[in-house]
């Protein structure tokens, strides 16, 4: 029987109207399930730690919510947002553009390393184009506070994309509490991540007061169900070989393949230029500037095959890959969720395929089954159907 479903519509959490209207622009229809859990609190300025698998529109919640709740006002910062790579703090100022088309008045900036600082500070001496809304990489967020060119003492709203990643690399951990430290104590805290371990919650929790608390009730279900996937086992030198007869074979929309080095990255970039695949690499051997020029041309479809590091492993957003491939196995199974996750966005249909070559990739192998629940079976020798990823 269908009594007692009701499908809740953007509509029902009573935004401002400028944002429906770019919502129905972006042409989202329905709020994903954890927008419905998270967007009417959140709104009221409850603190939130939320885990959802990825893909489902995690960055909708806090961009949706604290554009709820700006109010601009000139020369002051209201909203900051950190993540932990460049390319998607990058990607999240574009999520604002996106959604504050209708707000001309609220200025969103964002700020990362590997560019001028003097640019950033300029940006902020100046209230004509000082932003109310920051998103930023920590080590370059910390410098300009440090360096006294931004003030937060009007910040109200802190967020945390990826927020165990954060919390759980050293340097990037004191740069977030010293900012932290820099905001006033009233303020709201969002963080969210499609994995937080029961470690790593009550550290993110330190910052918070009675968040509303997300979470997949367990790991196994963790696992995109429109993503198969699958490893193959080979030795380290077939691997060369054996990529070149997937791309060859597989029907895909753009891949996204991971190693686990730079050097790798710039190798196998170049092999697959020479191979005549249409490849980019992205990884942090490049100026900040071409990482973020081979981002988009990457995200514009100009590339159909990206060859990258870890840099792109989490938050990373581009709707039609449809293939990850891991060339080289991650050392966690946590690390192997995020960069799946890359392929079958938003629910739709994806393929993976992890190379394992080595004792400790078996190792990984099975931590990831276990964690997951999840079988990942063999890659058939005939290949799997174009029409079912
Ligand atoms: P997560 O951070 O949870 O991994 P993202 O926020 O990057 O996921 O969202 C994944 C994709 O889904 C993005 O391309 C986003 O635009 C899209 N998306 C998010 N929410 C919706 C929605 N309600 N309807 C349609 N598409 C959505
Ligand atoms: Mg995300």
């Amino acid at each position: 029987s269908y009594v007692g479903i009701h499908s809740t519509g953007f509509r029902d959490f009573l935004l401002k109207p400028e944002l429906l209207r770019a919502i129905t622009d972006c042409g989202f229809e329905h709020p994903s399930e954890v927008q419905q859990m998270a967007i009417p609190q959140a709104i009221l300025g409850t603190d939130v730690l939320c885990q959802a698998k990825s893909g489902l529109g995690k960055t909708a919640v806090f961009v949706l919510t604290t554009l709820q709740q700006v109010e601009p006002v000139a020369g002051e910062t209201s909203v900051l947002v950190m993540c932990h790579t460049r390319e998607l703090a990058y990607q999240i100022k574009n999520e604002y553009a996106r959604f504050s088309k209708y707000m001309p008045d609220v200025k969103t900036s964002v700020f990362y390393g590997g560019t001028p600082i003097a640019k950033d500070a300029e940006v902020l001496k100046n209230k004509d184009t000082h932003p109310h809304i920051i998103v930023a990489t920590p080590g370059r967020m910390n410098q300009l506070v440090r360096d006294k060119h931004l003030r937060l003492g009007s910040v109200k709203v802190f967020v945390l994309d990826e927020c165990d990643k954060m919390l759980d690399q050293i340097d990037m951990r004191r740069d977030v509490q010293e900012i932290f430290r820099a905001t006033p104590t009233q303020k709201q805290v969002m963080m969210f991540s499609a994995t937080l371990s029961m470690e790593v919650r009550p550290i993110c929790k330190k910052f918070m007061q009675n968040p509303l608390e997300i979470y997949v009730d367990d790991d196994a279900k963790l696992t995109l169900h429109g993503l198969q996937q699958y490893y193959i086992k080979l030795d380290e030198k077939e691997k060369n070989r054996k990529l070149n007869e997937l791309l060859d074979e597989l029907q895909f929309n753009q891949a996204i393949i991971f190693v686990k080095s730079t050097l790798r990255a710039t190798e196998l970039d170049k092999l697959l230029k020479d191979c005549n695949f249409p490849s980019v690499a992205v990884h942090s051997g490049v100026s900040q500037d071409e990482r973020i020029k081979r981002y988009k041309a990457f995200k514009d479809f100009q590339e159909r095959i990206c060859v990258a590091t870890d840099v792109f492993g989490r938050g990373i957003d581009i709707e039609r890959i449809n293939l990850a491939i891991n060339y080289d196995l991650p050392g966690d199974a946590d690390s192997y969720l995020h960069r799946v996750g890359r392929a079958g966005r938003f629910g739709t249909k994806g393929l993976s395929i992890s190379f394992v070559s080595s004792e400790a990739d078996q190792e990984v192998l099975k931590s990831i089954e276990k964690r997951f629940e999840v079988a990942l079976p063999e890659f058939p020798a005939e290949g799997v159907d174009a029409s079912s990823y």
